[in-house]
């Protein structure tokens, strides 16, 4: 199996190594996404957390936008969207300048909880899971969750949520920077071939 990471700026060499690291175990190999080209022969891809504004431009001027947006809704694609991917993937985003792909049924604001200072390390419970050391880095808020799961929450809120198909994820923080592989395998066991 192919898992894309979307190569535009952010966390991408981060989810790449954790896609690597289970490489033996699940039988998966990382691969940078640049062009549409890239998207043939991948089962899922990651878009990772950075500046929302820049990856949304870059995947609409390499018609990248379309094309995951419509593979995602044909079932063809599994994908997981942190931080500024789960901007990517939210119905809204509440900002002119990144509008969403709706493939998650949620509203979203971007930079929530302040600046970039105000980012913080906490132990979030994930159903199924249990606890895990969740990096917020300038996140965004889910304010409504619609027709989703939600496997997270902190504060009363979702960090955490899934489509119905459970192979749609977004997740307000950083699971590529604490060494911890669980989310990466979940969504690999979630991959369907
Ligand atoms: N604040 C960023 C944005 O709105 C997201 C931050 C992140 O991905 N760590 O694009």
């Amino acid at each position: 199996m192919n898992i894309g990471i979307l190569n535009i700026q952010g966390d991408v060499q981060e989810h790449f190594d954790m896609i690597k690291s289970l490489k033996r175990k699940y039988n998966v190999s990382p691969v940078k996404v640049n062009s549409v080209n890239d998207l043939e022969n991948i089962d899922g891809l990651i878009i990772p957390g950075g500046e929302s504004t820049v990856i949304y431009k870059f995947l609409i001027k390499n018609n990248l936008y379309d094309k995951i947006k419509s593979m995602a809704l044909n079932n063809d694609l599994a994908v997981m969207g942190t931080c500024a991917g789960a901007i990517i993937l939210s119905k809204d985003t509440g900002d002119d300048r990144v509008t969403g792909m709706g493939l998650l049924d949620i509203t979203i604001k971007r930079n929530a909880y302040g600046r970039q200072v105000d980012s913080f390390i906490k132990e979030v419970q994930i159903n199924g899971m249990g606890a895990f050391n969740a990096v917020f880095i300038r996140a965004p808020e889910i304010e409504v969750p619609g027709n989703v799961n939600i496997l997270s929450e902190l504060n009363n809120r979702a960090v955490f949520v899934t489509d119905k198909n459970l192979d749609i994820m977004a997740l307000t923080f950083h699971p590529e920077l604490t060494g911890d592989p669980r989310i990466h395998e979940y969504f690999i066991s979630k991959i369907k071939k």
